[in-house]
């Protein structure tokens, strides 16, 4: 019987590991072809095949748009399958939180001034430090922060990011809010919003085009980091998205 289990156990993980090579392959061989795509619709839009008029221009926008969506969607999918094995790496290393502050500021600035949403960064304390992965810190909060400004269309979306300290390395944690003043989700929705696939109902996709895969990979990243996350909305008035993480890595305590 434990030869069976034994034998059982290993085909799975066999099964496992070649469902993440199938899907991280797909990707990519997905990824290159659709790059071209949104490069020759960007030659064609820019005249380079002679110039084209409003009613044309109109009519190939669906090119950009699905193309675009199918990119987010492959490249969300990569995201996922490098979290899934039971063991991700983890590179921790100690870096001042204002550094990463300033680039998703510069990052996303373009982005709310192009939909007229003030974006505002509120860090309690500009010398914080955290000694933890950062690239899977800046991926909750690039995640975070892609759908509070997708998912609003006036009023402001804000950071704010302020240390707790009780006395003991172990016990400091900091907490980050994700604030928006956006469509806001349905008390029903919430409790399902971490799961693969997810995807509130009654949202017009046409304008907020999504994969239900942000949130589930933000959920894996807070969960490597030995973190939490909350949310609390209001249909219609918008949603705020806290995440707690040890300010010192567990492993490096
Ligand atoms: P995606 O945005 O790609 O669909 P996510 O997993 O990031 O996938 O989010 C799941 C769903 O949760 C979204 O489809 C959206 O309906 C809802 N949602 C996420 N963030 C917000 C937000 N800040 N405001 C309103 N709805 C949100």
């Amino acid at each position: 019987l434990f030869e069976e289990v034994r034998k059982k156990s290993q085909e799975l993980e066999e099964a496992f590991q070649e469902k993440s090579d199938f899907l991280n392959t797909m990707a990519h061989e997905i990824r290159t072809p659709l790059n071209v795509v949104m490069a020759t619709y960007e030659l064609a839009v820019d005249g380079f095949y002679g110039e084209l008029d409003e009613k044309q221009t109109k009519g190939i926008e669906p090119i950009w748009r699905n193309a675009n969506n199918l990119l987010n969607l492959t490249n969300n999918i990569l995201d996922l399958v490098r979290l899934e094995p039971k063991r991700v790496p983890l590179h921790i290393e100690e870096f001042p939180f204002k550094e990463m502050i300033d680039d998703l500021k510069s990052s996303f600035t373009p982005l709310t001034e192009g939909k007229g949403l003030d974006l505002k960064f509120n860090l309690d304390d500009t010398a914080l430090r955290l000694k933890s992965d950062k690239s899977k810190v800046k991926g909750i909060l690039q995640n975070l922060l892609a759908n509070a400004v997708k998912y609003t269309d006036r009023g402001e979306v804000e950071v704010r990011v302020c240390g707790l300290r009780d006395g003991k390395p172990e016990g400091e944690r900091i907490f980050i809010t994700v604030r928006d003043t956006g469509i806001g989700m349905k008390e029903a929705d919430m409790s399902h919003l971490f799961e693969v696939f997810y995807m509130v109902e009654g949202v017009d996709r046409r304008k907020y085009p999504g994969s239900g895969l942000g949130l589930c990979i933000v959920k894996r990243l807070v969960d490597l980091l030995e973190g939490d996350i909350h949310v609390e909305s209001e249909w219609g008035k918008g949603s705020t998205f806290t995440v707690i993480l040890p300010s010192v890595h567990p492993t490096e305590s």
